[in-house]
């Protein structure tokens, strides 16, 4: 190749060096950087006269000195690439994210290539940088991951409580049963009914039924720990599984609870709501064949204390099935 051809072949390459659309800089063993393209130029607001000769820890502060030695130390004593991705590292320069499509990333997520250039001494003396901005790919995995979250813990979710939905309830009700059999650890069951709420809602207006609702749910929240499973079980209907608890304890709960709520007054509009709850309480034992048989002990408690007058707390009690144990 002749001089002019050989300068030809070098102004070309610099062409594409400069105008490729990935960042490329090189540096030499002692971190200062020998090559700059436009990318790096536009994306880190450092130009090519700048940057040329610097020391790139002086240059970009920001950038973690223990991690990036280790790096290219490591590519310089085995002469191999290396590589990082965002997920490992989001990047390696804080860059500015202002692609307009993305827009949600505050900073250019980035994967990193090390690649080692050997002298003609057949050492790797200097290292080039390729960094791909990642930004769009990132951030649309991040939203999707973000949404299956939410998408899953709405499918869980009563929309009108926050409490756990019915399905998902009886999972966990599942489950409780399932570490019962294992452990043999106290669990009690307590279901309870809003009483006579056909009337709240006929009274008041099928708005106001609802905030009474919420705030049911709120009251068992602050009323129950946090490792207890509350749900929504139907309109008016609640149930909680109250791990590790006895049924005395169980019952002291249900008491505690029913006062509350028999103590609360609803402001909505200019409306004073006032009602009460039923209660059925079931405590776990080997005789229960399954969660659905648990479930229906607590159910018929409950029944037993709508039957005795309401507002009223019952216990479930296999020795005397019709004469169950009630409080009130
Ligand atoms: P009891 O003391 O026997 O429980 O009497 P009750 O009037 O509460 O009777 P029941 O449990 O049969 O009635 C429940 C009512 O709750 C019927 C339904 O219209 C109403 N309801 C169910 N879901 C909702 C809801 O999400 N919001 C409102 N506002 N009302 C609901
Ligand atoms: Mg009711
Ligand atoms: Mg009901």
């Amino acid at each position: 190749m002749s001089e002019q051809e050989d300068l030809e072949e070098l102004h070309w390459l610099m062409g594409v060096i400069h105008n490729i659309n990935v960042g490329l800089l090189v540096i030499d063993a002692d971190y200062n950087i020998k090559l700059w393209n436009n990318f790096m130029v536009n994306r880190s607001g450092k130009r090519a006269d700048v940057a040329m000769g610097a020391n790139l820890f002086d240059l970009f502060p920001e950038v973690s000195s223990s991690w990036f030695i280790r790096k290219v130390e490591s590519v310089i004593t085995l002469a191999n690439r290396a590589f990082t991705t965002w997920e490992q590292r989001p990047y390696l320069f804080k860059f500015k994210n202002y692609r307009p499509i993305t827009g949600t990333g505050e900073f250019m997520y980035q994967n990193i290539t090390f690649l080692p250039l050997k002298g003609v001494d057949g050492k790797v003396n200097n290292i080039a940088i390729v960094i791909y901005d990642v930004t769009e790919a990132a951030v649309g995995k991040e939203a999707l991951e973000e949404a299956n979250i939410e998408l899953a813990r709405l499918s869980k979710t009563d929309k009108l409580t926050q409490l756990n939905n019915r399905g998902h309830w009886e999972e966990c009700l599942e489950s409780e049963y399932d570490r019962y059999k294992r452990t043999g650890q106290a669990t009690t069951l307590i279901m309870f009914d809003i009483d006579h709420f056909k009337n709240v809602n006929d009274t008041y207006g099928h708005q106001a039924g609802d905030e009474v609702i919420r705030q049911t749910a709120k009251t068992l929240r602050r009323t129950i720990r946090k490792t207890d499973i509350a749900g929504r079980y139907g309109g008016e209907e609640f149930v909680v599984i109250l791990v590790d608890t006895p049924s005395e304890n169980a019952m002291i709960l249900a008491e505690r609870l029913r006062k509350r709520i028999e103590a609360l007054t609803i402001n909505y509009d200019d409306l004073a709501i006032k009602f009460k709850i039923s209660v059925g309480i079931a405590e776990m034992n080997k005789e229960v064949a399954d969660y659905k048989e648990w479930l229906e002990r607590s159910d018929k408690a409950l029944y037993y204390s709508k039957e005795n007058g309401r507002n009223q707390s019952t216990l479930y009690d296999k020795e005397k099935i019709c004469d169950l144990k009630n409080v009130g």
